[in-house]
């Protein structure tokens, strides 16, 4: 490290290197991106320095002409983009180039295949941003000096791409950065005006800040300026002016995301206040999207003047992939994040934008199936949180939902509340749900057999969220919501009379079995009784009807908090060989082991952990010695 400039050479995140080798292999044959990518970076960049500028305008420094500027060298064979916006301190550097900040990382690692053509598709899921510059060069040079730090605060960063960079302090007068791509020798046909011209009209039209570059001429002097793009807000633009590519190009900036959306909302709304919403609901999920801290969401904007990122005041936080720019025409201009806590444009912002997402999706739903089953596959999960969130929208979102249930057993969610309301059996009066861990867990349930029998569909609830839904959806169009791990099973209005009495007649015919069970059990039950909804399994447990459902109470448990009270009811099956066996058994310790055995199943197959796993083993293994005797 010498002494002036501390110059130093580090070795990148391990994935880093790795990234870029599958990312110059996979997205070569569409090279020209790195120029919107890192064009993206200035125009973020100036946004940053407007938002910060906010609370204090000596970041200004002298230079508020806010600008990218693109320039080639033919000799150095280098093409140059620059800006003056926040520009980045030497810790920032490190952090934000010499590291892939973004969570996530490892899943996207642990999700390649080793397949270049697989591959390549993840890593455009996956945003590669800066990284993309060595597609085309062999060397990046990046000099920067963030806004307010004096000129010996420059940065000069340097590598290869090749598993290590050089960072040293320069001095830089300019606030701001400059990436220079020393370009692979292959990639001359990029040192022209014309076609960085048009690559820049491309993609990068829609950026919101002039993007200038030298006129070409062969006159004497300097040449002059001149704008590449239209630098004009893309949103404040009529609809029919505007291209699906360039509303996809902007959508790939706004979202940080190489990959078309899935659909867009372009709006100008009037009344009490107005605002242009330009929102986009991506194809597919990020990889942080269940993490609380996931970034890019809406952006903020006052009269076409950027604001702030992330704006989650915009969105509730089940609506977080959405993603976008919301442009409001009656804030003032230097808004805070704390004044957006508590306003009332913000809210009726955030009322009317939440609006049309859902009216969106409402639309996609009746209109375009496959699409909405792409959406629903990606986000679904997500939108299941707004049951409980957001409490006014609740049925409008309730319509959107999507389910697997016993209708054809598959794992797809595809019914919705409505198709499920359609089907329902004459006397049917509740929508039935079970609740499992897994999928499979579900589908198998023994809670179901007489539901399966009497051909009442259920529907089958295995995302970790539904648990939370559910708890609070009660009803759904005057349809109570019933879970079938609950209370007795109460298929009203369509069991008959005469399997009313004939349950009563086995309730009577076991009574002293019940309570012979319950005396062994003793404090593990809360209750033992003859049950009406087994066919095939001789026993099962479920819950009282006024606790909670077992897999949440399971749920609550794994998160610490273990709830009093709660001791299942077991019910047998009347009809099943083994209880009628037992009922003629003798021996008391036979008796227990059957007993116990019985339990624990029942236990088990409702994905519940055995207090005592041995005792069952041990149970089971006295049971088949003595059968095989
Ligand atoms: P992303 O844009 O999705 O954050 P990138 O790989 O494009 O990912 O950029 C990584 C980070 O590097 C940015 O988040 C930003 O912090 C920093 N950065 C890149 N280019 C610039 C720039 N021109 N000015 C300031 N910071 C920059
Ligand atoms: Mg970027």
């Amino acid at each position: 490290m010498s002494v002036e400039t501390q110059k130093e050479t580090l070795g990148f995140q391990a994935e880093v290197k790795q990234l870029l080798d599958l990312m110059i292999h996979s997205l070569y044959s569409n090279k020209e991106i790195f120029l919107r990518e890192l064009i993206s970076n200035a125009s973020d960049a100036v946004d940053k320095l407007r938002f910060e500028a906010l609370s204090d305008s000596a970041l200004y420094e002298a230079d508020s002409d806010l600008k990218i500027r693109i320039s080639y060298d033919k000799e150095a064979r280098t093409i140059a983009i620059s800006d003056n916006g926040i520009g980045m301190s030497r810790q920032e550097v490190i952090d934000n180039i010499g590291t892939i900040a973004k969570s996530g990382t490892r899943e996207f690692f642990q999700a390649l295949t080793g397949d270049q053509r697989k591959d390549a598709n993840l890593i455009g899921q996956f945003g590669v941003g800066f990284y993309s510059s060595f597609i085309v060069a062999d060397k990046v040079t990046v000099i920067t000096r963030r806004a307010g730090l004096g000129a010996e605060h420059g940065v000069h960063w340097e590598s290869d791409g090749n598993g290590e960079y050089t960072i040293e302090n320069t001095n830089r007068e300019l606030r701001g950065t400059d990436v220079v791509l020393h370009l692979r020798a292959e990639e001359d046909e990029l040192l022209d005006g014309y076609s960085l011209r048009q690559i820049i009209r491309k993609y990068s039209d829609h950026i919101n800040l002039p993007i200038v570059m030298k006129r070409e001429s062969t006159e004497e002097g300097e040449p002059e300026d001149e704008t590449v793009n239209k630098a004009s807000a893309l949103w404040a633009r009529s609809r029919n002016e505007i291209t699906d590519e360039e509303y996809n190009e902007f959508y790939k900036h706004v979202a940080h995301d190489f990959t078309d959306p899935l659909g867009r909302i372009h709006s100008r709304m009037e009344g009490k206040y107005e605002y242009t919403l330009l929102l986009y609901i991506p194809s597919r999920a990020p990889f942080d999207l269940y993490n609380r801290d996931s970034r890019h969401g809406v952006k903020l904007y006052v009269r076409r003047v950027f604001i702030m990122d992330d704006a989650e005041q915009l969105m509730p936080s089940y609506l977080r992939f959405v993603r976008g720019v919301v442009d409001s025409s009656d804030l003032p201009l230097n808004v805070s994040r704390e004044i957006l806590q508590h306003n009332k444009v913000i809210e009726t912002i955030k009322a009317g934008a939440v609006k049309k997402v859902l009216g969106f999706l409402e639309d996609l739903s009746n209109n375009d199936k496959e699409k909405y089953a792409t959406f629903w596959q990606e986000f679904g999960s997500a939108l299941k949180e707004g049951v409980g969130e957001d409490s006014g929208n609740k049925e409008n979102i309730a319509r959107l939902l999507r389910f697997s249930t016993t209708l054809n057993d598959s794992e797809k969610q595809e019914s919705s509340l409505d198709d499920y309301i359609s089907r329902m059996k004459e006397g049917q009066e509740d929508i039935y749900y079970i609740t499992a861990e897994t999928f499979a867990a579900a589908k198998n349930s023994p809670l179901l057999e007489i539901f399966r029998k009497k051909g009442v569909e259920v529907l089958l609830l295995a995302d970790l969220v539904d648990n939370y839904m559910v708890s609070h959806m009660y009803e759904y169009k005057g349809k109570s919501l019933q879970s079938v791990s609950k209370g007795v099973a109460d298929l009203a209005g369509m069991s008959d009379e005469q399997e009313k009495q004939e349950l009563q007649k086995s309730a009577d015919e076991f009574k002293e079995l019940t309570e012979r069970i319950k005396n062994t059990l003793q404090n593990k039950v809360k209750e033992v009784r003859v049950s009406n909804r087994l066919t095939s399994s001789p026993s099962c447990i479920v819950a009282d009807d006024n606790d909670i459902d077992p897999s949440l109470r399971r749920l609550l448990k794994a998160a610490g908090k273990d709830l009093p009270g709660g001791k299942p009811v077991f019910e047998i099956n009347p009809n099943h060989s083994i209880l009628q066996r037992l009922k003629a058994e003798g021996d008391d310790a036979r008796f227990a082991n059957w007993t116990h055995v019985l339990f624990d199943q029942a236990l088990l197959a409702e994905g519940e952990q055995l207090e005592d796993p041995v005792s069952f083993v041990n149970r089971l293994n006295e049971l088949l010695v003595a059968l095989s005797a």
